[in-house]
């Protein structure tokens, strides 16, 4: 598989479209506790994942809670899409102000992929979502190698489910 090391604390930055497998892939590497989920946090304040009503809430909390983990140093993972290029930036800030290292994972998956699969599974996206997500894919695949990024690893279909995280001492 592919080894990758993971500086201790750091907070890794999930990117991928609805239906990538982010939160598969979170709950697979790491403790429930580690994981920020934008889908679960919308479940917290409204009962509903798919909820986009309560995505700014959802927000909010998750960067409160984000803010108190980097000033405890622990290692956090933040599952949710983060297409825009402004959102990773207030998510790298965080890190940057407690001095935690910031580490990109992208689940580069077709968009074709994601479709099937969120027809699938139990909490479903509307299709034009995840294909306007689909449309800021190549931006965002360009603008997150100049980001203040520690690491930037980008995972395909085939090679994400032999990813191995080696968390460092
Ligand atoms: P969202 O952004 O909507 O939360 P997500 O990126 O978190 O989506 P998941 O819910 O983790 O995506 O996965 C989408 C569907 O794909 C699920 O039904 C899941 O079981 C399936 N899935 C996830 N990862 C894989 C994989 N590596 N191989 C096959 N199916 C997968
Ligand atoms: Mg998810």
């Amino acid at each position: 598989g592919t080894v990758v090391p993971l500086p201790n604390p750091c907070l890794i930055v999930i990117m991928g479209l609805s239906g990538s497998g982010k939160s598969t892939f979170a709950e697979e590497h790491f403790a429930p506790i580690e994981i920020l989920s934008s889908d679960r946090t919308r479940a917290v304040v409204s009962n509903n994942a798919a909820d986009q009503d309560s995505t700014s809430a959802a927000f909010n909390l998750l960067y409160a809670t984000l803010w108190y983990r980097m000033a405890n140093h622990v290692t956090t993972v933040f599952d949710a899409t983060n297409l825009e290029a402004a959102h990773r930036e207030r998510l790298l800030n965080m890190a940057r102000r407690h001095a935690v290292p910031a580490i990109a994972v992208v689940l580069d998956v077709p968009v074709k992929r994601c479709l099937q699969r969120i027809a699938r599974r139990r909490r479903t996206v509307p299709t034009d979502r995840i294909l306007a997500q689909a449309d800021l894919w190549p931006e965002a695949m360009r603008q997150i190698g100049d980001e203040d990024f520690a690491a930037l690893h980008v995972f395909t279909e085939d090679q994400i489910p032999n990813v191995v995280f080696r968390q460092d001492l």
